[in-house]
């Protein structure tokens, strides 16, 4: 049998990384992906494949990887996900298809992200496209949610047209994950990819100003929406007008957009000698790790403990690794300033109490032990709603809480002919997900103008 022990990647020198944007990870070398390989038992019922929320064969391409035939093993994965290379890098498999892989229940589950991101990397494959079908689809944004349906539907023929508010294409795969999680030279060959099958990609077309969705409507046979979840949210605390005090996806635009690390870029970004960012999710770890990375001493605060930390495991580690300090069970009540700027924040300790309606033990502010830490910014990255902007500009649209868009399990809207998906309709959630709905989206297009 082979080993039960999981093979590990190559990961750069927390000190060297820590002061460079370049990959982290770089992943499995040749030899230790063919023995991760290895370990996969090509289990009948495949229960990894049941946590992949857009259903990846999972054996099935493990074991043409095995035979040898890595180009098999990449089509194999492209029937089910379009950006494999991505979601090898920034899925949360750990919670998903390896929670369920039958190797972890008395040893470690397969390495099954690794080995995507492995056979992704290393075989090239051309996309095919059905003879043109005669529909013209709009999509509304350019992240995950957009690219894969806008991905299946050019496959299938139809003539297809993304606009997109930023001057270049992805999301947040460009805007917000950070190089050294997701070079972004892997994007961009994803949105090429589209290009040669014929998608259309129109930037700094703001849907809701540029063009409205009534007139999108009227040009084309179907419109996805697809504009994600990039509105930030602030605490309401005392102080937040400071200058120093950014929320995170601000600070992450104009790092990873505008290349503000780079001193030839023209737009600015603050360098903090000390930063304190307020959160524990993904977005929390890569603002922590970039302010580090532009020269701050980083203290990431969190009004519950370690275990609640919704981050991946990895990201908490790596950002530990690399110097960011946790400071759990505590909260800010106050921005305190001098001359306008930021000058510490003023935190108050915090202990667990009984559960709340998320199952999670809710926080309980512990009275008179506030305490101030000194720093010059405070980045907030507490979470994220749908930018109105799309929504009010067409009040037909019903819309649920927080003003997410209201869709059928396939994506079909209160409105003939508009379609939703991704973080647009579900809130904040994953790559994969707004991957999964993009998908269900376009089969539900292609299915309404009868072309499936
Ligand atoms: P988005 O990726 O947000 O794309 C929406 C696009 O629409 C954007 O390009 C936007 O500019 C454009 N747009 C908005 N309004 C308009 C308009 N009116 N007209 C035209 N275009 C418009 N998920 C993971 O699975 N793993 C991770 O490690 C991870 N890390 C993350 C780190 C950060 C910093 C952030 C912010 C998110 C992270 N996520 C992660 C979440 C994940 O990236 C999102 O769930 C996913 O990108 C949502 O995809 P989407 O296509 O719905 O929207
Ligand atoms: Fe392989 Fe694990 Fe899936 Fe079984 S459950 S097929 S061992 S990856």
């Amino acid at each position: 049998m082979a080993n039960e022990k999981r093979n590990s990647p190559v990961v750069r020198d927390p000190k060297e990384r820590a002061c460079d944007f370049k990959e982290v990870s770089i992943g499995f070398t040749e030899s230790a992906a063919k023995a991760e390989a290895e370990r996969c038992l090509n289990c009948k019922n495949a229960p990894c494949m049941k946590g992949c929320p857009v259903g990846v064969h999972i054996p099935n391409f493990i074991s043409l990887f095995k035979s040898g035939d890595i180009v098999g093993a990449k089509r194999a994965i492209l029937n089910d996900s379009s950006l494999p290379a991505i979601c090898g890098r920034v899925c949360p498999q750990e919670t998903q298809c390896e929670s369920k892989c039958v190797r972890g229940v008395k040893g470690e589950p397969v390495a099954i992200g690794l080995l995507e991101r492995f056979v992704a990397d290393n075989a090239e494959v051309v996309m095919e496209r059905k003879e043109p079908c005669g529909k013209k689809i709009a999509v509304a944004g350019s992240g995950p949610a957009s690219l894969s349906c806008a991905g299946d539907l050019v496959k299938a023929g139809a003539n297809v047209t993304v606009f997109e508010a930023f001057h270049k294409t992805g999301g947040v795969l460009v805007y917000g994950i950070p190089e050294f999680r997701l070079p972004k030279k892997l994007v961009e060959k994803e949105v090429e990819g589209l290009k040669k099958l014929g998608v259309n990609f129109v930037t700094d077309a703001v849907i809701g100003k540029t063009l409205s969705i009534g007139e999108l409507l009227e040009e084309y046979d179907a419109v996805f929406i697809g504009t994600g979840a990039g509105l930030p949210m602030f605490m309401n605390i005392p102080g937040e007008n400071l200058n120093g005090v950014f929320s995170a996806n601000e600070y992450l635009t104009r790092v990873n957009l505008m290349k503000a690390y780079d001193k030839n870029s023209k737009t600015p970004v603050y360098r903090a000698k000390k930063a304190v960012v307020v959160g524990a999710g993904n977005v929390a770890m890569d603002a922590s790790r970039t302010a580090l990375r532009l020269g701050a001493e980083v203290s990431l605060v969190y009004r519950r403990s370690r275990a609640e930390m919704p981050a991946r495991a990895e990201e908490i580690v790596h950002a530990e690794e690399e110097g960011v300090k946790l400071n759990l069970l505590c909260n800010p009540v106050r921005i305190n300033g001098e001359n306008g700027f930021v000058k510490s924040v003023t935190l108050i300790r915090m202990e667990l109490g009984e559960p709340d309606a998320s199952g999670r033990r809710s926080p309980v502010p512990v009275q008179g032990s506030e305490f101030d830490i000194e720093c010059d910014a405070v980045i907030m990255a507490l979470g994220t709603s749908p930018n109105p902007l799309v929504t009010r500009s067409f009040p037909e649209i019903q819309t649920g809480r927080k003003g997410v868009i209201a869709t059928d399990e396939c994506g079909r809207t209160n409105v003939k002919n508009l379609y939703a998906g991704g973080d647009a309709v579900t809130g904040a959630a994953t790559v994969i997900s707004a991957m999964g709905q993009g998908r269900k989206a376009a089969s539900a297009i292609l299915e309404d103008l009868g072309v499936l």
